[in-house]
């Protein structure tokens, strides 16, 4: 029995089986169609029965929908190739799917099979460098393998409960990405199964080619089973200061100071709609161990923000990383969690960023953002070795422009009206030489998405030429 097989059955994740479901059992394997070539057995589960497809046809967003003909639980990596090469030869598209926090559907397929890769969420292997997980792992399971031995991915994004494969699939961005760059670019070596159902593994010393089209390349050219991921030594605890700020020019200003020092460990900055206006904030982070604290008055030393509104606390380490459980809970007790999430999430240039932000700014409503709804806008320096296919705007000093759109209704006029906002809102943001981070929604056209990649697009055809040649994977995203 192969590792992962282990694996899935001692966490006790071996799929149920539902309705139409054929299981590894079978000497010939599941029939879809009549007529049909069969697919070969399985270690793992194809589900066909209503409600894991109906499942895999909804994601976070609420926005888009598609009903798959199925659903794998894969038992082990070999079922990921093997329903691929099955695919490829009845030209049936495939997904693979995380956690299903994609707002736009980017991880469904209409009569194609979804791989729920929760299933392929095993530890492999630790060292004090380095964790081997399957990449449907959670990066709060990653986490929980870590932290007991003193150690952490450099990146986390803010939310725990996405997918290694998931977050790798976009690039990853987190409060230290102004130190350590993407989520994808802390990764050392990658299991992929490409579109021709081969299986390969990529790192930047052997096959970097397909190492350089999966970071980021958003599912295009090869699944991925497995990531070997960089750790580092982990602080126990968080020195955590929120400050405020009167205006825009003064949040940034001191984003501008803090990015271009190593004062902080981690800073992120959000607008939030108030009564009177906007209030600017700062979530500013300092790592330590031990039980002395780093001193207040040199950290804020020299800042801008309204000291009497600021607010000082010390959290463990994991506490900090999962700050988004509470509001998690906040929006499932209230309901919010299950609406529509027309998010939107770009990058700005330093140069654009005060012009584009404060004319968006002036142009939202607090209904354009909803109840707890905010605007994120953090700032990083261009990653020293970033992935290719993550389009970032030119210059060094770059921002995180987010719009987390949280409506307190699910109307589709209401959802409507802010898919079309976001594109209305790309649009400028481009025109000032911003790019779009995709996890974002509204529909992009073909030519949208050659515009997007730029010059990496011919390189991201010839790939998907290689290693998908037929078109099969992740088709979500309307790329090819
Ligand atoms: C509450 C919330 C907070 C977020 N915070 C952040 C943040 O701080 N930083 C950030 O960068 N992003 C953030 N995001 C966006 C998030 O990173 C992306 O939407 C991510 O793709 C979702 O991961 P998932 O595991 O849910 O993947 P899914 O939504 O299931 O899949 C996303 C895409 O990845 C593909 N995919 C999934 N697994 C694999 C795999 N193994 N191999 C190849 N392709 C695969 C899917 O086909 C799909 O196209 C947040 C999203 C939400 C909803």
């Amino acid at each position: 029995m192969n590792s992962d097989r282990r694996a899935v059955l001692i966490a006790g994740l071996a799929a149920t089986v539902a309705g139409r479901t054929d299981s590894a059992a079978a000497d010939d394997g599941p029939l879809l169609r009549s007529g049909e070539e069969r697919l070969p057995p399985l270690h793992g589960t194809l589900c066909l029965d209503d409600e894991a497809r109906t499942a895999a046809a909804e994601d976070f967003g609420h926005i888009v929908q598609r009903m798959p003909e199925g659903v794998l639980r894969p038992g082990s990596n070999e079922d990921v190739a093997t329903i691929v090469r099955w695919a490829g030869n009845l030209r049936r598209k495939i997904a693979p799917m995380g956690q299903r926090h994609s707002v736009y559907g980017r991880a469904q397929v209409r009569d194609g099979i979804v791989i729920d890769m929760a299933s392929l969420r095993a530890v492999h292997e630790m060292r004090n460098d380095r964790i081997v997980v399957g990449a449907g792992a959670k990066w709060s399971e990653v986490l929980a393998a870590t932290l007991p031995h003193g150690l952490t991915p450099p990146v986390l994004t803010d939310y725990l409960e996405l997918s290694v494969g998931g977050t790798l699939a976009v690039g990853g961005i987190g409060g230290t990405t102004k130190r350590y760059g993407m989520q994808s670019d802390n990764v050392l070596e990658l299991d992929v199964v490409t579109g021709r159902g081969e299986t390969v593994t990529c790192s930047p010393l052997g096959n970097k080619g397909l190492y350089d089209m999966v970071r980021a390349g958003l599912g295009q050219v090869g699944i991925v089973t497995r990531a070997t991921l960089k750790l580092i030594p982990a602080p126990q605890k968080v020195r955590r200061y929120l400050l405020t700020y009167r205006d825009l020019a003064t949040l940034l200003k001191d984003q501008r100071l803090l990015a271009a020092e190593n004062r902080f460990d981690a800073v992120q900055g959000s607008i939030l709609p108030a009564p009177a206006g906007w209030t600017f904030r700062l979530d500013a982070a300092c790592y330590f161990s031990g039980d002395s604290p780093p001193d207040d008055n040199s950290l804020l030393g020299g800042l801008s923000d309204d000291r009497s509104a600021a607010t000082v606390s010390t959290l463990a380490y994991f506490d900090y990383l999962n700050r988004l459980a509470a509001l998690e809970r906040l929006l499932r007790s209230n309901g919010q969690w299950f609406y529509p999430h027309p998010w939107l999430t770009t990058f700005v240039g330093d140069s654009k960023v005060e012009s584009v932000v404060s004319a968006e700014l002036d142009r939202l409503t607090p209904k354009d953002l909803g109840t707890f709804g905010q605007v994120v806008l953090s700032a990083f320096y261009r990653p020293a070795a970033g992935s290719p296919l993550l389009q970032l705007p030119a210059g060094d000093l770059l921002y995180a422009f987010n719009l987390v759109r949280l409506p307190t209704t699910g109307t589709v006029i209401e959802v409507d009206r802010l898919v079309k906002a976001n594109r209305a809102v790309y649009e400028r943001v481009r025109a000032a030489g911003g790019t779009l981070y995709p996890v974002s929604a509204f529909p992009m056209s073909r030519d949208d998405w050659r515009r997007h990649f730029g010059s990496a697009w011919m390189q991201f055809c010839d790939a998907k030429q290689n290693f998908d040649p037929e078109h099969i994977l992740t088709p979500g995203y309307e790329i090819f």
